[in-house]
């Protein structure tokens, strides 16, 4: 089966993936290693769902195995979400398969079996454009597609797992952040707030909004003042929100890598050459601490 094999170990990443396979008018295989993920998989769109059965229950176990199924089935392009197991895949099959890998792209289009590829390099400031041709492996980011629906036959084929790893116990981490991508709107405040306390004004905004509170980069490693998950940008949380409301951001690239698929994007900044004015559909040019508190009451009343 010629077409477009996706595999992601984020059922949500994965049905985006094969929304990309289906934009360009390609068959789309979503490829998984449980029955549990087959299961959720058949109804995201794919034309099958490849549930690739071993006894690991560890992904990774199975680089070989997949790689034999995509060579035997004469696969076109596999596409894997960019998480830290996804990248892990990849380079295991690309490995196994010696072809081309490209990893993190920011966007691609697959036509006429020829895939173009757009990366951010030089931490956010170039594009880097790049073509392959043959089949390769390239991993990209959740968010950068729309998920489709459909239901799919699910076709069980029996493999080997590798046996040389095997999972001793997988025990939770409390986690003291919030899950950005999940959020239809987030606030963010970058270093333009003066002091830790007045985050309260961000999070009033955010209540009356039902939104998220994010951050840029500053804001969680440098001052200490939210969570690491919850800052933005290239090397933090890539999110696409219905609405991104900034204060006190400036909108660096290596921040704005991470909104830029955001539906409506609010600047408010107190410089009026501030960066971020060039992405944002609405400016706020001023002090945050005058506008901030009068939004507020505003979306209350
Ligand atoms: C390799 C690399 C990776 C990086 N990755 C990330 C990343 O993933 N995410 C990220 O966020 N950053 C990242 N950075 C850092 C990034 O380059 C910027 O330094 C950072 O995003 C700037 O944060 P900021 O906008 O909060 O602060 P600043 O750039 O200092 O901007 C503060 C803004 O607040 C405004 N301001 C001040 N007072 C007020 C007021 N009273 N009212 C309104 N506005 C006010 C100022 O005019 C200014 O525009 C990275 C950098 C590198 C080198």
């Amino acid at each position: 089966m010629s077409g477009i094999y996706v595999y992601s170990d984020r059922l949500e990443i994965a049905a985006e993936l094969i929304g990309f396979a289906k934009s360009g008018g390609q068959a789309a295989y979503a490829l998984c290693f449980s029955q549990a993920e087959a299961d959720q998989l058949a109804s995201r769109g794919a034309d099958k769902v490849i549930y690739l059965k071993g006894d690991s229950p560890l992904p990774e176990n199975y680089g070989k195995a997949l790689a034999d199924y995509l060579k035997e089935q004469d696969a076109e392009l596999l596409v894997v979400g960019a998480t830290a197991r996804g990248r892990d895949m990849a380079a295991r099959v690309a490995g196994y398969l010696d072809c081309g890998m490209v990893s993190d792209v920011a966007a691609l289009d697959y036509s006429n079996g020829q895939l173009n590829t757009e990366r951010i390099i030089y931490g956010g400031a170039v594009v880097q454009s790049e073509t392959i041709s043959g089949f390769c492996v390239v991993t990209v980011a959740g968010g950068k597609f729309s998920p489709v629906s459909g239901q799919a036959e699910i076709k069980t084929v029996a493999v080997q797992a590798d046996p040389r790893v095997t999972l001793v116990e997988t025990a939770p981490i409390t986690k003291e952040g919030v899950d950005l991508k999940q959020a239809a709107s987030v606030v963010c405040v970058g270093l333009g707030l003066e002091k830790e306390a007045d985050l309260k004004m961000a999070r009033d905004l955010a209540d009356v909004l039902n939104a998220e509170l994010g951050c840029t980069r500053g804001i969680s490693e440098e001052r200490h003042w939210l969570p690491v998950e919850q800052y933005i940008g290239i090397s933090g949380a890539v999110i696409k929100p219905q609405l991104y409301i900034s204060m006190g951001v400036s909108g660096q690239i290596q921040h704005i890598f991470g909104v830029r698929d955001a539906q409506f994007i609010v600047a408010i900044d107190s410089n009026e050459k501030a960066p971020i004015f060039k992405f944002a559909d609405y400016g706020i040019v001023g002090d945050m601490y005058e506008i901030i508190p009068l939004l507020t009451e505003t979306l209350k009343a």
